[in-house]
């Protein structure tokens, strides 16, 4: 199993980010914040590698998060793999995000809600076409779900992004809830065009998108496994017992789990099996 979308943060952010969890919505969040112990709770459920990313809200802190993640992974022997974040308030992201694969970054997240950014905003090419040319990822939250439904026509200003950067591979995170079927129906065209599982299949989730299996057969080789952990109000297990409840083909699940990650990044291409 490879896990997409596991969330580390520096020890007061995550302390404010749980504390703004705890006061403003229903979430009972009690998993472990400390990365290491992340780290061991993905190992004990059978994780072999994971990817984790943390997002700057406002100009000036991408740099030092964009550091703290990378000295995170090396802490973690390179088990978990980090995803940088820039601010477009900030002078040269571009710049940033190109330290940031200098330092072990893999790819990029970009947070619409948090960050008040949407990822079709022009002065994100620069950065893009870095995360392109150095054959990364973009993990991309589009929209304010589960705030709010509406993502401001999220497919297609995420296919007008892959058109003006086809090489550049693009996650939509949350299987693209609401606009789940939206997207599945773009990737015959838009080869490079991903979701994740993040939340939406867990029985409980706030996210449970009540997808049905022929739309995850239908994008079974664009679909990567991910889950928020440790960010979501339910057990580990959850996310991997409701795509297993869809009944898929085993050559799909197994795909999903952990095959097409692969393609997401060269460093997820080797073979963790022995770490
Ligand atoms: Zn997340």
């Amino acid at each position: 199993m490879i896990d997409v979308h596991v969330h580390l943060h520096p020890p007061r952010l995550f302390a404010a980010i749980r504390r703004w969890f705890a006061e403003r919505s229903p979430w009972v969040l009690d998993h472990p914040t400390e990365p290491a112990a992340v780290a061991a709770a993905l190992r004990a459920a059978g994780v072999e590698r994971f990817v984790f990313c943390s997002y700057a809200h406002k100009p000036g802190m991408a740099r030092d998060l964009n550091a703290w993640l990378a000295a995170t992974s090396r802490d973690l022997g390179g088990y978990g793999l980090p995803l940088a974040t820039v601010h477009l308030g900030d002078p040269d992201p571009a710049g940033d995000l190109r330290a940031a694969f200098d330092d072990g970054c893999i790819g990029l997240k970009v947070h619409e809600d948090v960050q008040q950014l949407a990822l079709d905003d022009p002065r994100f090419d620069p950065v893009l076409a870095v995360v392109a040319e150095r054959e990364g990822f973009v993990l991309v939250h589009v929209g304010p779900v589960p705030w709010r439904s509406d993502t401001n026509d999220g497919p297609g200003r995420i296919a007008a992004v892959l058109a003006r950067h086809p090489r550049l591979r693009v996650v939509v995170a949350h299987f693209g809830v609401p606009d789940s079927a939206a997207y599945v129906a773009l990737m015959p065209t838009v080869p490079n065009l991903f979701l994740d599982t993040t939340m939406a299949f867990a029985h409980g989730s706030p996210m449970e998108g009540g997808i049905a299996a022929d739309l995850v057969e239908a994008a079974a080789a664009n679909i990567v496994f991910g889950t928020d952990y440790p960010n979501m109000p339910y057990d580990y297990g959850a996310e991997r017992r409701g795509l297993e409840a869809l009944g898929l083909r085993s050559a799909t699940l197994r795909a999903i789990l952990g095959e097409n990650a692969r393609r997401l990044a060269p460093a997820l291409a080797d073979d963790a099996r022995e770490r």
